[in-house]
């Protein structure tokens, strides 16, 4: 469906979890986490009675997020109750690739259609640092399994002053080797990453120039997303950065958020949405739900405003939302 600035609501980001099994600098913070209470997280069916909803709205592809999706038990159940949903095209899932070592077939077979690996170096050491003790063999072997499966695969990064810069050269090098997309994606100052300092994407740009050569931009499409795709000489994949800070591209945004407690965020920074859970366990009819997914949605914010003054802006961490 449309919104009311006109633009093509077909995405959904689906946060089943706010739990993580590591602790990114950039995201949550050490201890004393305080995780939502149980009975406040959407249930499967719950969760699933709403994409319903919003595929018959015209939502055609889905991500499953978190936290971490795959420190909920039965995630995998869930993405083969989402893949078989009428109108949704793919499911997709944004996982840190740990707890996917040695299980990737079998979220393939649930029909898990593509994977976005977040991993920041590939240094042990510093992956260890920056996740507070992840280790990094097994995302990577999380990644071998996504490709000898024939999956999309896309690594994420988020460059940080001062913490992966050294790295990001090594980490683009993957998408030289192998057929995926490795994206930088600018820190956004939400949560923990408000008290750390980004290294904006035309930096990037320019120090993947001097390591690679010209970056020619590569044409084919490789997702529904807002990032931008570059191919050096000799590359079986592409180097991407996405600018939410330094080139925002909120004219274009096709997505909305579910969090893990049922509540539709219609923008990353803003605090507009709908409190899908109370609906549901209200006794909303399919109908009620289906009119006020649809009245929410259209009034999208216009833009995220994080370089503005805004009167609602998110107070949540990144781990809370979803990414
Ligand atoms: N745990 C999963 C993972 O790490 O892929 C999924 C959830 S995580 C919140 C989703 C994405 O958000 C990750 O790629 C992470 O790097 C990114 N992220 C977290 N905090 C961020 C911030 N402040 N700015 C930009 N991206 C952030
Ligand atoms: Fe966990 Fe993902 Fe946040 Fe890292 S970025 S702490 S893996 S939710």
């Amino acid at each position: 469906m449309r919104d009311l600035c006109g633009r093509e609501i077909d995405y959904v980001r689906v946060s089943i979890t706010d739990r993580c099994n590591l602790r990114c600098v950039y995201c949550m913070p050490e201890k004393g986490v305080a995780s939502m209470r149980h009975g406040d997280v959407l249930t499967y069916e719950e969760i699933v009675r709403t994409v319903r909803a919003l595929a018959s709205l015209g939502i055609r592809h889905v991500r499953v997020t978190g936290g971490e999706p795959m420190a909920r038990r039965g995630c995998l159940d869930l993405v083969e109750r989402i893949h078989v949903i009428p109108g949704i095209e793919t499911v997709s899932m944004t996982t840190n690739g740990l707890l996917l070592a040695g299980r990737v077939a079998w979220a393939r077979e649930a029909g898990l259609d593509a994977l976005n690996i977040s991993l920041d170096t590939l240094d042990p050491d510093a992956y260890r640092r920056i996740t507070r003790g992840g280790d990094v063999a097994q995302v990577l072997q999380t990644m071998d399994e996504a490709l000898s499966l024939g999956m999309r695969v896309k690594v994420n990064a988020v460059p940080v002053r001062g913490l992966n810069e050294d790295g990001l050269t090594a980490l683009a090098a993957l998408a030289r080797e192998h057929p995926i997309q490795v994206r930088f994606i600018e820190l956004m100052p939400l949560g923990c990453g408000a008290a750390l300092e980004p290294i904006p994407s035309d930096e990037i740009v320019s120090r993947m120039t001097s390591a690679f050569g010209p970056m020619q931009p590569d044409a084919q499409c490789h997702g529904f997303g807002p990032a931008q795709y570059f191919r050096p000489e000799g590359f079986a994949g592409s180097i991407g950065v996405i600018s939410p800070m330094s080139h925002a591209f909120c004219g274009r945004c096709n997505r909305v958020r579910l969090t893990a407690d049922g509540f539709l965020k219609l923008c990353l920074n803003h605090t507009a949405g709908l409190d899908v859970r109370s609906l549901l366990r209200s006794g909303a009819e399919d109908s009620a739900l289906l009119d006020a997914l649809r009245e929410a949605i259209l009034r999208k914010p216009l833009s995220h405003g994080f370089t503005e003054a805004i009167g609602d802006r998110e107070s949540r961490r990144m781990n809370q939302i979803g990414g």
